[in-house]
């Protein structure tokens, strides 16, 4: 099933100018960018994205993150997006991530982990349209 899922180059990764290879390493791994801009969040933007996180410990660290920098919001498109984005990404601490993820790859730590994807269906339509509508 053709899907869109929503995906964030985190700003430790625009930082450090890992945007271009980011994109196209979604693009050899047949996740279409169909849309991309870069956009600076405020906190409480963040807080509303990171919501369903309000409960966890480190939800302000979080939000506090998100909101410290630019950061590049895609939508991706291809067969099975929303899953595919989650193997291209890789575990959420880099330092459990496969080889050949992108969390391994340019993941610093289990905050900075330089991307994020939607991990079902119900919020990738959420997140897509918190960013692009
Ligand atoms: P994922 O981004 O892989 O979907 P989660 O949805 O569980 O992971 O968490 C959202 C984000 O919160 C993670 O990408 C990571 O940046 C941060 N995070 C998750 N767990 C922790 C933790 N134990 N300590 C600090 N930050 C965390
Ligand atoms: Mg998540």
């Amino acid at each position: 099933m053709i899907e869109q899922t929503l995906s964030i180059i985190k700003p430790d990764a625009v930082e450090r100018n890992l945007e271009t290879d980011i994109k196209e390493y979604f693009i050899k791994n047949k996740l279409k960018i169909l849309k991309a801009k870069k956009v600076k969040i405020s906190k409480e933007e963040a807080s509303e994205f990171y919501r369903v996180h309000q409960t966890k410990p480190f939800y302000e660290d979080l939000c506090s993150y998100l909101s410290s920098g630019p950061i590049v919001v895609m939508v991706l498109e291809g067969e099975n997006a929303i899953l595919k984005n989650r193997e291209v990404m890789g575990a959420t601490d880099p330092m459990k991530a496969e080889e050949g993820t992108l969390r391994k790859m340019y993941g610093i730590s289990i905050d900075k982990n330089s991307v994020h994807g939607s991990d079902s269906k119900e919020n990738a339509t959420t997140e897509i349209n918190f960013f692009f509508k």
